[in-house]
């Protein structure tokens, strides 16, 4: 790349990543941008979209406010309680004349109920997409994430399954839109001196490209070590009290990416106490997503809020535990032996906490 002197601009590298991640998904366009969020933006200008788009409020804020971001009005839907993904029967709810489009999170890298919200999409004549920041390298159905819908948006920021520091990209099958995510990603330039519409910069650099191939060829060493840990979790936890662990379909392909742990009501502590736990004993856990997307800012000022009973029960019972190649078997050992000391003293932890 150095010796090149090539550093962006649809570089090798960024040409070669998306060559790979195309061959891996099957569709017929990777476009990859900068980053997710500015994908999904890209995205809902280059569908056209208008009015108001139906998102689930259980997911990163970042699905909601790309298109917020474009003017559009982000409608919140509620999540089924067995894989945490957007309701079908609420999405047909919440359909108005206003409604354009259906964008639908992979959470945790579990497949949305990809059939129904495709005939809800066909019978009212929406665009479907997915926000697959979390299910690179997942399938539904046996077929892979990313072919689904209209186009489905990958994320490749440091924090996700594959690491590109910062990156994103949009897949699918439509020639059109593929055309248009390219133009507009490079300021609508058809060629030089040549802008034939409206665009921004939201380009890959070559060096994040360079980063995300190294990371595609050890893609199954890092599912392998992920699987490991996350099947340790759900061995420790699993046998406490009122905990589970999100369980993944052994049938489908997924990338345990995501360890989240939920903490019920039978639990001896809560899910914010056990995280404090956590968190003074320098385990990185995350309130993934807490709170939902409708109580943040912007969304949270608007006049009503919405009756999202199993969004407000998981944002209050749900966490993300540490998982990646850098956690090692002896890291989960730990973490499950710090929950079971903290639940054997409940009583004293929690009037500890109390106490600050
Ligand atoms: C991380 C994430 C994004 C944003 O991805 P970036 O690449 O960081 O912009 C969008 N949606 C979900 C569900 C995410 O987890």
């Amino acid at each position: 790349m150095f010796e090149r002197r090539w550093l962006t601009n649809n570089g090798p590298l960024v040409q070669e990543f998306e060559a790979r991640v195309r061959t891996l998904v099957g569709t017929r366009h990777c476009v990859a941008f900068c980053n997710a969020t500015v994908g999904l933006e890209v995205l809902g200008r280059a569908a056209r979209l208008t009015g108001e788009v139906i998102v689930p409020a259980f997911t990163f804020v970042a699905s909601a406010h790309a298109f917020e971001w474009l003017g559009l009005t982000p409608v919140f839907c509620d999540v089924l309680e067995a894989t945490h993904t957007i309701d079908p029967d609420q999405v047909e709810a919440l359909i108005s004349p206003r409604t354009s489009a259906i964008v639908a999170t992979h959470v945790w890298g579990q497949p949305c109920a990809i059939e129904p919200l495709q005939a809800i999409a066909k019978k009212h004549n929406l665009r479907l997409f997915f926000d697959a920041a979390h299910a690179f390298a997942c399938s539904s159905g046996g077929k892979n994430v990313g072919g689904f819908g209209d186009a489905e948006v990958f994320s490749f920021h440091a924090t996700k399954f594959v690491n590109c520091f910062e990156g994103g990209a949009v897949v699918t099958n439509d020639d059109e839109l593929a055309r248009d995510l390219r133009l507009m990603r490079n300021f609508g330039f058809a060629g030089t001196d040549n802008v034939v519409s409206r665009g921004t910069n939201a380009k890959m650099p070559e060096v994040c490209a360079a980063m995300g191939l190294t990371c595609l060829d050890s893609l199954n060493d890092i599912i392998e070590c992920n699987r490991r840990n996350y099947r340790a979790y759900h061995a420790l936890l699993g046998a406490l009290p009122g905990v589970s662990v999100f369980q993944y379909d052994v049938r489908e392909q997924n990338n345990y990416q995501y360890v989240i742990a939920r903490v019920g009501p039978d639990a001896p502590l809560t899910r914010d106490e056990l995280a404090r736990v956590l968190e003074a004993e320098n385990v990185l856990v995350r309130r993934y997503f807490f709170p939902g997307v409708h109580r943040i800012a912007p969304y949270s000022g608007r006049d009503t809020v919405p009756h999202l009973p199993v969004t407000e029960r998981l944002c209050a019972e749900v966490m993300a535990l540490p998982n990646g190649t850098a956690v090692s078997e002896a890291d989960v050992q730990r973490v499950g032996e710090i929950v079971r000391t903290a639940f054997a003293h409940a009583p004293a932890v929690r009037q500890k906490l109390a106490n600050g």
